[in-house]
């Protein structure tokens, strides 16, 4: 008998968490880390926010709650998605969770069998390839192509659905890319699956990047496409982590299509983690609902903006890169594969033994030499999703970082893009794939 249960090799990971070692070991060598791989805002939540979660603190607002989330939020929730989305919500389909994470899990457990097949983005959020290989069900990736802003086509879709498609996964805007689907786009896409997927397919609408759109566009979501149709299919989720600034605090929900789903994912959270604070809660409701939140949100979205221009513009000035403009979110996602070209990257991973070959990429080799050789700590291509990411050359950088920092980081890249002899020395001395 082994110790551990034989599902948890099937359980990835998110190597923004998980990079955190390497940063540890490198900054105890002294080198200072230009931070590019954190998913979180550089702001902090807002003080209405905060004043009202210690308020009701002090109020001894500190006890067990309903575990569905109390009515006051789910009615805000209720409110704000209706509101946005142009669609009819019943507090009864809300189900409050600790952050925008949690529900990927609970959908995966409440409508998915082993066997089934489930769509999502690739490159994508990577708990939902991790979620979908730890309920044995098969995942189906769907390319998101570079060069049309990291979209996809229906048809795209359509070549992928087939009569075991239980659940396709969208995020728009999207981690990592920035790319975000247009209301046509939708529009063509919710007409894919209302003529190809089962009756009874669902679509989980991960819409928690809603409030990080720049160049003035708005957010729409899938659910109301189609008239009621896909609204009966989506499970919209959100959070307070990214539009508030709130990653800590760990508050996020689901709209499911029925109560009786809703019923569902409140049985999961008794089973796991009973309820969310009363006081985060009744916080979140006031993110939701003051008057005081736009302009902090609005002030946070145009930081982002404007250091997106720098970073992009700076970005395609390093030969070697190329990087498309996010509409969103706030990643930028360059295509890195000449630098892996002009360092002798892809030689240097060719050249690797078989087992250790497969265990890394071209662009993780990249990643950790930057890392280790001149301290800026990114995401690689295969940190979104492995499955069919083969000879995909891409990183990830936070632009949710001080323009200073920013400008120290982009000028490391571009000295390490050239630096050939120093990553020959760096994979010599670290032995990180031997
Ligand atoms: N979905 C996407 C696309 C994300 O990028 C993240 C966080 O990075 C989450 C969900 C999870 O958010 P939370 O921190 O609220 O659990």
């Amino acid at each position: 008998m082994t110790l551990l249960a034989s599902r948890i090799a099937s359980l990835g990971t998110e190597n923004a968490f998980k990079l955190g070692d390497d940063i540890t070991r490198v900054l105890a060598r002294g080198v200072d880390v230009v931070r590019l791989n954190l998913g979180e805002p550089d702001f902090d939540s807002a003080p209405h926010i905060n004043e009202e979660a210690i308020a009701q603190i002090r109020a001894g607002n500190s006890h067990y709650n309903d575990p569905q989330g109390i009515r006051s939020l789910r009615d805000a929730i209720a409110h704000h998605v209706s509101s946005t989305r142009g669609i009819p919500v019943d507090p009864a389909q809300v189900v409050v969770t600790p952050g925008g994470k949690p529900p990927i899990g609970f959908t995966m457990q409440a409508y998915v069998n082993p066997g089934d097949e489930v769509i999502y983005p690739s490159p994508g959020f990577p708990i939902y390839e991790s979620w979908v290989t730890y309920v044995g069900a098969r995942p189906v990736p769907l390319p998101l192509r570079e060069d049309t802003g990291f979209t996809f086509t229906p048809d795209d879709l359509r070549q992928r659905i087939t009569p075991r498609t239980k659940v396709i996964v969208l995020c728009s805007p999207s981690n990592p890319t920035g790319g975000v689907l247009t209301q046509e786009e939708l529009s063509g896409i919710a007409a894919v699956i209302v003529e190809c997927a089962q009756p009874d397919v669902r679509v989980y609408s991960d819409e928690i990047y809603e409030h990080i759109l720049f160049d003035g566009a708005e957010h729409h979501s899938i659910a109301a496409e189609q008239g009621g149709r896909m609204r009966e299919k989506t499970i919209i989720a959100s959070g307070h982590s990214k539009g508030f600034a709130m990653t800590g605090w760990r508050l996020g929900y689901a709209v499911l299509p029925t109560v009786e789903e809703a019923a569902v994912f409140r049985q999961l959270n008794i089973n796991s983690i009973s309820c969310v604070p009363a006081f985060i809660q009744e916080a979140g409701r006031v993110a939701l609902e003051s008057p005081a939140s736009l302009p902090v949100i609005e002030h946070m979205v145009s930081a982002f903006q404007g250091r997106r221009d720098w970073v992009v513009a700076a970005l395609n000035r390093i030969p070697g890169v190329r990087c498309q403009n996010p509409k969103g979110a706030f990643y930028v996602f360059p295509n890195v594969a000449g630098i892996c070209d002009q360092l002798g990257i892809l030689a240097a991973h060719a050249a690797l033994p078989e087992a250790a070959r497969a265990r890394t990429s071209p662009a993780s080799m990249l990643q950790m030499f930057l890392l280790y050789r001149y301290g800026v700590a990114t995401l690689d291509r295969n940190s979104f999703g492995k499955i069919g990411a083969e000879g995909q050359h891409f990183l990830r950088l936070s632009i949710a970082a001080s323009i200073e920092r920013l400008k120290d980081g982009v000028s490391r890249i571009t000295q390490a893009s050239t630096d050939r002899t120093g990553f020959a020395t760096f994979m010599r001395e670290e032995k990180l794939w031997t």
